[in-house]
């Protein structure tokens, strides 16, 4: 069985860890390669890599760097077949969900090969007699991701393309269930001309991630992940004197107004709530229809649509959903099925003891359909993370909005209705980081940034976007004086346009 290996400082390395944990195929349940939980002193080999190799890379000229991005978009378009060919092999999504993660995360490389333009920046002309000032976005050093399961390729990718771009050197933390993509993407980087030492990958757990967190040569984290995981590494980090930015987990809801095009909803809500298992941070996984007639007839569309739903391997050309990404995570959500039917929810479509033959080991979970959830239920409250969607019925627009504020998480949230006064209403009112009209998963595009609220998003950035250069650069403004030779003797006073 092949043993991952970390990248530090430009060769790839085999870990010295005695601790080491399987990596799995979902659809079939076996052990595939296995996956060391590197030691403190690799995660300080990768530090001091990243630090020797920063300065040369941040003076390296804009444009510069914006070539080895081009090329990189090029490798990973060349190999994207391959990249999701790995992605749909240990995480289990299928091949054209696995694709079009790629695709987003390929649009974050083509955000970051516009460097040059978006690290201008401003200057203004006498500001005081022959006085000039200038203002300059100045890498931080050496930076860090540690990223989840879920988008093992565009979540790595939210964050070190632009990191990169920006002139500082990365570590990557990828999750430990799923190594092997962004494996593969480090070495198209490498062989897009990256120097050595600016992108290093470190696997491992709970200790490599305390490493990162309380390294002093590194100034910046980013981390994508479960919220109790998000806000401790925020609250450790920022203890240790770092930038960070910790997006958590999310329970993101679609309102289905009595005027909304009822099929066009339960396509929406099918995609949202099914697509990749559910496993996506902006599933859809409460839908709340307003009225009882609305909810009527969503239900009487998503029961057949549930029930109909393709469940099998990547390799099945004509599957819309594939395995649970781990036996632990498969149990945990069938758990979640268990409680919301001793809490009395109506189960209308039950997904457990779902079987495929060939794949009896592997980690499946059926497209489950819950109606009459109550906001004080245990599935209504907590992140499932898997193929279970809730409906929840309220009486009025506004019992619908009560309900998403009443929620502790804010990452995404949509509206389906022809009603334009609903919907300007709801964009502009509505407390939820990311908000669709008719669009119901809406991840903001590579050139807009990415983050919820509340205790969807920890830190004072949203990720990629501008709001990635602001993160992983610092501002430096400059004033100058010429001719320097000008006499006017001390002045004691504060410098002021009198
Ligand atoms: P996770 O929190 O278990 O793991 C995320 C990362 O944290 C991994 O790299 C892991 O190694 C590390 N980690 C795990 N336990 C740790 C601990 N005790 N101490 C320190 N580090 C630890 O998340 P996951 O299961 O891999 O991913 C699913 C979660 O990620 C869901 O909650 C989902 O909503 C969330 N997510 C959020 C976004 C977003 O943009 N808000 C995007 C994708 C996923």
């Amino acid at each position: 069985m092949p043993t991952i290996q970390n990248a530090i400082g430009g060769k790839l390395v085999t870990s010295v860890s005695t601790r080491t944990q399987p990596v799995y195929n979902p659809a079939t349940g076996e052990a595939i390669a296995t996956l060391p939980l590197s030691t403190n002193d690799e995660i300080n080999a990768a530090v001091a890599a990243a630090k020797a190799a920063q300065p040369a890379w941040g003076n390296t000229t804009p444009m510069k760097r914006a070539r080895v991005m081009f090329k990189f978009k090029e490798l990973l378009e060349k190999h994207a077949d391959e990249l999701a060919s790995l992605i749909s092999l240990e995480h289990g999504k299928v091949h054209d969900d696995a694709l079009g993660e790629l695709a987003r995360g390929i649009d974050c490389v083509d955000f970051a090969c516009g460097i040059p333009q978006l690290l201008k920046g401003e200057f203004s002309r006498n500001v005081g007699p022959s006085i000039d000032s200038y203002s300059d976005r100045q890498p931080l050093g050496v930076v860090a991701g540690i990223t989840p399961f879920n988008f093992p390729a565009m979540v790595p990718m939210w964050m070190y393309p632009l990191a990169i771009a920006c002139g500082n050197a990365f570590i990557l933390k990828p999750s430990e269930r799923d190594p092997s993509a962004p494996m593969f993407a480090y070495q198209l980087l490498m062989d897009a001309g990256l120097p050595a030492g600016v992108m290093n990958v470190i696997h491992g757990d709970k200790e490599a991630v305390d490493a990162i967190l309380d390294h002093p040569d590194i100034k910046a984290v980013s981390f994508v992940g479960s919220t109790p995981i998000a806000e401790y590494v925020y609250r450790r980090g920022t203890t240790a004197g770092k930038r960070m930015q910790a997006l958590g987990g999310a329970k993101n809801h679609m309102i289905v107004m009595p005027d909304a095009d009822m099929d066009q909803a339960a396509d929406a809500l099918m995609g949202a709530g099914y697509g990749s298992a559910g496993e996506r941070c902006m599933a859809i996984s409460v839908a709340v229809p307003v009225g009882e007639k609305t909810a009527d007839a969503l239900i009487a569309r998503l029961k057949p649509r549930v029930e109909a739903l393709k469940i099998g391997p990547a390799t099945d050309k004509d599957a819309q959903m594939g395995p649970i990404v781990s036996k632990a995570q498969r149990d945990k959500i069938v758990g979640y099925i268990d409680a919301g039917v001793e809490a009395g929810a109506e189960l209308v479509v039950d997904g457990r003891g779902f079987s495929l033959q060939g794949y009896e080991n592997g980690f499946f979970v059926g497209g489950t359909l819950f109606d009459h959830v109550k906001p004080d239920m245990k599935i209504y409250r907590e992140e499932i993370f898997g193929p279970v969607l809730s409906v929840v019925r309220a009486q009025s627009y506004q019992d619908a909005v009560d309900l998403i504020h009443g929620h502790e998480y804010a990452n995404g949230t949509a509206i389906f209705t022809r009603d334009g006064d609903a919907a300007r209403e709801f964009a502009d009112k509505i407390e939820v980081g990311m908000v669709g009209i008719n669009v119901p998963i809406p991840v903001p595009v590579a050139y807009h940034s990415f983050g919820g609220w509340k205790r969807s998003l920890f830190g004072d950035h949203s990720i990629y976007g501008p709001e990635g250069v602001h993160f992983y650069t610092r501002l430096k403004t400059v004033t100058t004086r010429w001719p320097a030779g000008i006499k006017g003797g001390a002045e004691f006073s504060f410098p002021s346009q009198k």
